[in-house]
């Protein structure tokens, strides 16, 4: 897909077409009435290369139940749903220790209490609507080099096939992802605590169909879950993120297939039978990573380079989608009022929105980490506990649910 553009203003410009930039172009164009905005996604990676594209990789998503309503807004969960396996019951559970707790989308009342899709496939979705769309233009491969404030707004400066040309946007919205340069360039600093783990994931068959449960097992080294996949060619898949210590990291990534799927069965046990089939694995280093500026006059950053979260919650995509959708619903408000839509008044109004819902994913997310990658006594009682309290009172059990669905409690 390669959308040739000639214009070289925009109201809104995204740098970066991954899940967020891309889910915001369409959700934005959806909103506000498709041509009311001149919307240009630029995006460094090709899409048809898929194996390049950093957002669109092997990794699988749990989508909350929130973000199903926001693609239901988008007019895009038909085509999701499909790609999509529901997340029926949740197990909780703490290796060598008693505490386990299960949620379940019949007490909740929902139809799943989530959807696992894999991210090529969403991006499959995502980059088909892009091009249908008629109020988004794609610029790809194409990559952004220098963003700086003019009179217009902000300009741009394109690096393409060799050559660089500029762009003028009223709005930027930087969705380029956890390692921008671009934030750098703009003096925006970002905090940063490394967790020092890495996710390990991969797909792997199994002996017995998950049956819609996901799987969320506290382990020494830290948290591992399985989360229900769509069948393929009649193997029982699930998605596995594995966090594991630095030094387990490179022993988990090159040992031989058998020796991970014995070292996973110790750590997983036999919840699903064996383990059959073990796909392709990767790493991901993993940090908290929060930019100390989300706003400036004629810029907003969305997604993972306003805050990298650890996926143990499945809370980065989630929250990136509702900062999204709380972003165009401001800027509807904006253009209903006749405002500019990088008047930074407008943008603020979006960030305070938002504040709560960014502190509350980060602490939670943060917390859990903290709590159940460390094996110490008290820390341990404390999580027992915890799970205990979960699985005995269902009014807590139900406000967990609802936030790691996505919705408020
Ligand atoms: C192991 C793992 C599991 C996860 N599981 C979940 C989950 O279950 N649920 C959940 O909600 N979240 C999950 N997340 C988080 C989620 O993956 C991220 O929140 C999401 O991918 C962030 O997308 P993004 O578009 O902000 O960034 P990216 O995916 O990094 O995309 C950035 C895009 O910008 C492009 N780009 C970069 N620089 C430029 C430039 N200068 N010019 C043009 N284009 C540029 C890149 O090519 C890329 O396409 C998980 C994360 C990990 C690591």
């Amino acid at each position: 897909m390669q959308v040739q553009t000639t214009a070289t203003q925009y109201d809104v410009v995204v740098v970066g077409g991954g899940l967020v930039g891309a889910s915001f172009a369409l959700n934005l164009s959806q909103q506000i009435n498709d041509s009311a905005y001149s919307i240009l996604v630029v995006e460094a990676v090709d899409s048809t290369n898929f194996d390049q594209q950093p957002s669109f990789d092997s990794r699988s998503t749990a989508l909350s139940f929130g973000s199903r309503q926001i693609f239901e807004t988008m007019k895009l969960w038909s085509a999701i749903t499909p790609l999509a396996e529901p997340i029926i019951e949740i197990q909780v559970s703490d290796r060598g220790h008693f505490g386990r707790t299960t949620l379940s989308s019949a007490e909740q009342g929902v139809e799943a209490l989530g959807y696992v899709i894999e991210n090529r496939e969403l991006g499959d979705v995502l980059g088909r609507a892009m091009q249908t769309s008629s109020g988004v233009s794609l610029l790809a491969a194409a990559t952004i080099t220098q963003i700086k404030p003019c009179r217009s707004g902000m300009e741009l400066t394109v690096a393409r096939e060799e050559q660089l040309t500029k762009l003028s946007a009223k709005l930027v919205v930087l969705a380029d992802g956890g390692r921008s340069s671009i934030c750098e360039g703009l003096g925006i600093d970002q905090t940063k605590t490394d967790y020092g783990q890495h996710a390990i994931i991969t797909n792997v068959a199994f002996e017995r169909p998950h049956s819609g449960v996901a799987f969320e097992r506290f382990t020494e080294s830290g948290p591992l879950a399985v989360l229900p996949l769509s069948d393929f060619q009649k193997s029982n898949r699930g998605s596995l993120v594995w966090t594991v210590s630095e030094s387990s990291r490179e022993e988990l990534l090159s040992c031989h297939e058998e020796t991970f799927r014995s070292m996973l069965t110790q750590y997983f046990g036999e919840r699903l039978g064996r383990i059959m089939q073990v796909g392709k694995r990767a790493a991901y280093p993993l940090s908290l990573t929060l930019a100390k500026e989300q706003v400036r006059p004629g810029l907003v950053l969305l997604g993972n380079v306003a805050h990298t979260l650890h996926p143990v919650a499945g809370q980065g995509l989630n929250l990136a989608l509702r900062d999204s959708a709380a972003l165009v619903r401001q800027l509807v408000i904006a253009k209903e009022q006749q405002v500019d839509p990088g008047e930074v008044k407008s943008l603020q109004a979006y960030l305070e929105s938002q504040n709560q819902d960014q502190f509350e994913s980060v602490l939670f997310t943060d917390q859990t980490v903290k709590l159940f990658s460390n094996n110490q006594w008290g820390q341990s009682a404390i999580r027992k506990l915890g799970l205990l309290g979960l699985e005995l009172m269902p009014s807590i059990r139900s406000r967990f649910a609802r936030s790691a669905m996505g919705l408020k409690p």
